[in-house]
């Protein structure tokens, strides 16, 4: 009784509860408080820790970390489109088949997913990877005057061109991060390819490792590069089976993370 009437004095003569939580040095440091006050501030600090004990125990809500969304890789979520240049961007990098190289950090993943798809009988065969500005440069342009040749204006060439190759520096393959997967018997890059064992075993697998098919048929409106069964691009496998399950672009996947700038 004694002590509910010294609190209730001390509530008062100090303007409430909230203004005892303003004067935090009277309140918390005991010791130093002068003798006459002593008497009842030294019942109050028993009402310090009761409080403080109950915000955090109220605090966790255990859901909450495994509602947690993707754990994504950022930088295997970078964009080269035609509107993402990154002709700056140099990747470290590592050989994964016949001296195609893929960033360091992707490699060894594409090297396990080949040696699968080998045990399971599915041969696949890497026939481009990375490829540096000055190559896709080189490629742009002399797929330019082939169709320059061909009685093509200069504006139409190189809208033919950017529809099967990528403006340089907006090229996938300067990431490190895509590659260009056929099959020994079937190494054509066209629509046919789409129907061998080996495209239909990435489509399948691919997202178990990382990788997603990269220019879906029915997604040429949003990355304005036609159908590639052949070209897949590692983006973590968090993102890969979001994308590749829910039947996404990594466009649509980025803008769905708001991470598309
Ligand atoms: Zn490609």
């Amino acid at each position: 009784m004694r002590k509910v009437m010294a609190l209730l004095l001390a509530c008062l003569l100090l303007g409430g509860c909230e203004a005892r939580h303003a004067a935090p040095v009277q309140a918390e440091s005991s010791e130093d408080i002068s003798p006459v006050s002593s008497q009842w501030w030294e019942e109050v600090p028993e009402e310090e820790p009761s409080s403080s004990e109950l915000e955090p125990s109220s605090v966790p809500e255990p859901p909450a970390p495994e509602e947690s969304p993707l754990e994504l890789e950022e930088w295997a979520l970078i964009l080269a489109n035609y509107d993402h240049d990154i002709r700056d961007y140099e990747p470290e990098l590592e050989e994964v088949q016949n001296g195609y190289r893929m960033d360091v950090r992707v490699a060894e993943t594409a090297r396990q997913m080949i040696a699968d798809a080998a045990e399971q009988g599915v041969s696949l065969l890497v026939c481009s990877a990375y490829r540096p500005y000055s190559s896709q440069e080189r490629n742009f342009n002399n797929s330019v005057n082939t169709y320059l040749s061909m009685g093509y204006s200069q504006d139409q060439a190189v809208a033919a061109t950017a529809r099967l190759i990528a403006y340089p520096g907006r090229s996938e393959h300067q990431t490190g991060l895509a590659a260009d997967i056929v099959t020994p018997a079937y190494q054509g890059l066209d629509d046919g390819y789409a129907e061998t064992a080996a495209a239909k075993w990435l489509l399948e697998n691919a997202a178990d490792y990382g990788f997603i098919l990269r220019y879906p048929a029915d997604k040429t409106e949003i990355t304005q590069i036609d159908f590639e069964p052949w070209h897949y691009r590692y983006v973590g496998i968090d993102a890969a089976q979001e994308i590749m399950g829910n039947g996404l672009c990594l466009e649509e996947f980025l803008e769905q993370q708001g991470m598309l700038e």
